[in-house]
């Protein structure tokens, strides 16, 4: 239980992993916290696909992910996914979060991406709150996991007492599943 999931503090555009997620917004044109730095870093490139992927198939909805290149980051890939804003609990929010991490990780196997890193979804400008958030994110992907063979799914808290609150829930967690 957990063993593919690493907990680390960190900046998610510096992650090495084959994919890393961002917490886009519908309109997939960038924004602020983890989508602006991620085109910052990354470069003009992932605007471009972006684009043509709004071309395409128009805004994307909240829960639903795409995939572009990382540009100019270590990363390969950016997996671009839109979490809910929080609304005080009862407009879905907790499904359609479970839904931007499900599907975020089954675009990285449509796309034979064995290690990914996520970002907190939700939890800055959209206001989830981060404990409500964690244990979703970490169930979700705890369950995805057991179902398919991902190598590693590490997420990058951008603060130590996100980090906290995530390890307490790792621990919480894999002590009920025992
Ligand atoms: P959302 O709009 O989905 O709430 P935000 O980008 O506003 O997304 O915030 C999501 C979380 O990501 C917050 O906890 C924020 O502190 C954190 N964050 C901001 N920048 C970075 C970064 N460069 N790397 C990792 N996490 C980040």
């Amino acid at each position: 239980m957990y063993e593919n999931i690493t907990l680390i503090q960190g900046d998610i555009t510096a992650q090495d992993t084959q994919a890393i997620v961002n917490a886009a917004n519908s309109s997939l044109m960038g924004g602020g916290g983890v989508d602006g730095a991620i085109h910052r870093v990354g470069g003009p490139a992932i605007l471009a696909e972006c684009k043509q992927i709004v071309a395409r198939q128009g805004r994307l909805p909240t829960g639903q992910a795409v995939i572009t290149t990382a540009g100019n980051m270590k990363a390969r890939y950016v997996i671009h996914t839109v979490g809910p804003v929080w609304h005080g609990g009862d407009r879905d929010e907790d499904e359609l979060l479970r839904n931007a991490y499900r599907n975020s990780l089954q675009v990285a196997l449509d796309n034979n991406i064995s290690t990914v890193s996520f970002p907190s979804i939700s939890t800055g400008a959209y206001r989830f709150p981060i404990e409500r958030a964690a244990r979703i994110a970490l169930q979700t992907v705890n369950e995805f996991l057991q179902q398919h063979p991902l190598e590693e799914v590490r997420f990058v808290l951008f603060s130590a007492s996100d980090l906290e609150c995530y390890r307490s829930i790792v621990h919480h967690l894999s002590r009920r599943d025992v």
